[in-house]
């Protein structure tokens, strides 16, 4: 990776981990942003307020959680961040967050279940949840492994959300919409009894997100 693009990779750490705070994903410094780096991962360090970061803020780590540089400790949840990174080939990205809807949603200890066919976008017919451990142990980075196994998004029991992508802005984006999602699912369960979509549905779903979106090379759309 050239230096321009290192530069560039840490500016968008740090410019989603501000996003969080804007888009209401987070309050103070709760939640954690990283990216897969040449070496390892650059992560956000622990506990500094995300608006006093400077890409040298940024603590580079490899994928054991050996520190590579960076004058400040990296952040408490680097075990799971290291975790992912090494069973998940195609992630390149994680975003940590606090946001209000997953985390009270979290604290059911439950899924978010198949309520809306956007919920397809994590990957499954549900967005399932990790089981509860203290933040930032080695415990708690086995549940959320193991939450994400063929998921890319996962809520983490009584804590919040943890989302991965291809790149920082696909698991950023992906985050909004598990926070929208838990949103939506709280003021449906409030007016009544959910009706969940089947199996069939989602599937039909997650095969539409397949090519939705795709441009389309010559000729205009077919209905
Ligand atoms: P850090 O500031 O150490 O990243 O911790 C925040 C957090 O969300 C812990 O779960
Ligand atoms: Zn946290």
């Amino acid at each position: 990776m050239t230096k321009i693009k290192e530069l560039s990779l840490r500016q968008q750490i740090i410019d989603a981990a501000c996003a969080m705070h804007i888009d209401g994903l987070t309050v103070a410094n709760s939640g954690n942003v990283s990216a897969r780096s040449e070496r390892g991962l650059l992560i956000t360090p622990s506990g500094v307020a995300y608006e006093s970061l400077t890409p040298e803020s940024l603590v580079e780590l490899n994928l054991s959680g050996e520190k590579l540089s960076g004058q400040l400790q990296a952040s408490s949840e680097w075990h799971f961040h290291c975790a992912i990174y090494r069973e998940k080939t195609d992630v390149a990205a994680i975003v940590h967050a606090h946001s209000p809807a997953a985390t009270a949603l979290s604290c059911l200890r439950k899924p978010l279940p198949a309520f809306h066919y956007m919920v397809a976008l994590a990957g499954g017919y549900e967005i399932p949840c990790a089981d509860y451990a203290t933040f930032g142990t080695e415990e708690l980075s086995h549940s959320v492994l193991s939450a994400l196994k063929g998921y890319k998004a996962c809520l983490m029991a009584n804590h919040g959300m943890t989302v991965t992508g291809a790149n920082i802005d696909g698991a950023y984006k992906l985050a909004l919409e598990v926070e929208s999602l838990c949103e939506m699912y709280h003021k449906a369960a409030v007016l009544g009894d959910v009706v969940l979509l089947s199996d069939k549905e989602m599937q039909e779903a997650a095969d539409a997100f397949v090519v939705y979106g795709r441009a389309v090379k010559k000729g205009p759309n077919k209905a």
